[in-house]
């Protein structure tokens, strides 16, 4: 299956939920970025938690999210748009870290100490800043915990990645929740167990759900409406006369250094990793 995400909300409009498959672009990322285990698992999380976040988002907008923490891979920034568009960029793919207690040492390679940022493009004139200091560095918590406290809105998110014995990603995807203003408790404590008693995301993924199917599952007892869904893509905006800018923005200093090495020069796009090629002649153009 493609990968998607659906919107729910329940009948009163107190409770929101979207669900994301996400295998495609986790695996994308993996690839284009040659993570190592553990940082495709922590990166396959950014994305999705990066994607159910786009869900929020209407028209032109788009939102940056930033994981920057002390340990071994620095810094993911993954990025999205309501139109289902997630890219992103790691500072450092290989983690370099065993398992921890059976598990992939996520918090170890983000690191305990750092924040998480938010970046959106609401097409205002200046754009929207939020930031928190990272929980516990497991990515789905820091989320919560920043949509909960710096956008107020009670959230939970619930990020799954599992990968296959060649370390390629066999299933990722996402669960936000979150209670509008209004909503009623009872419907939060069906919610809580409901949410307790799920199993975990990516095997609701393996087990083949639809983001609407893990909703109805995630909504048992309380009912919701699924809007319609909207396909997920890894997807690059670089383009060569982008990174031309780039290089014409660079210092003179600098223009005039890389011109002396006659060979050309080469940007490589950070998200996607593609490479662009400037001759010396083009470079001499730019001064
Ligand atoms: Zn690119």
């Amino acid at each position: 299956m493609n990968d998607q995400l659906a919107r729910a909300v329940n009948a009163d409009g107190t409770l929101r939920a979207i669900a994301a498959i996400t295998t495609s672009i986790a695996e994308e990322t993996r690839r284009r970025h040659q993570t190592d285990l553990t940082a495709t698992v922590a990166v396959g999380r950014v994305v999705t938690g990066t994607a159910l976040m786009g869900a929020l988002l209407k028209g032109d907008q788009r939102l940056a999210m930033t994981l920057e923490g002390n340990g071994p891979l620095r810094k993911i920034i993954a990025e999205t748009d309501a139109k289902g568009m997630v890219r992103a960029s790691i500072n450092n793919p290989i983690a370099g870290l065993p398992p921890k207690d059976n598990r992939f040492d996520v918090a170890g390679a983000i690191g305990s100490a750092g924040f998480l940022q938010v970046k959106k493009d609401l097409g205002l004139k200046e754009p929207y800043h939020g930031m928190v200091q990272l929980v516990s560095s497991e990515v789905g918590e820091d989320i919560a915990h920043y949509l909960t406290t710096s956008e107020q809105v009670p959230s939970s998110v619930s990020l799954g990645v599992t990968l296959g014995m060649d370390g390629s990603v066999v299933a990722a995807g996402g669960i936000l929740v979150q209670a509008l203003p209004g909503a009623d408790d009872t419907i939060l404590d069906t919610l809580e167990s409901s949410l307790l008693n799920l199993p975990p995301v990516a095997t609701l993924v393996k087990e083949g759900l639809t983001p609407a199917g893990i909703l109805d599952r995630v909504f048992e007892g309380i009912g919701c409406t699924v809007n319609e869904s909207i396909d997920l893509e890894y997807r690059c905006t670089c383009s060569r006369q982008q990174m031309m800018k780039l290089l014409t923005g660079v210092a003179k200093d600098d223009l005039a250094a890389l011109i002396e090495e006659e060979n050309g020069a080469s940007i490589t796009c950070e998200f996607c990793k593609e490479v662009y090629d400037f001759s010396h002649q083009e470079l001499l153009s730019f001064q």
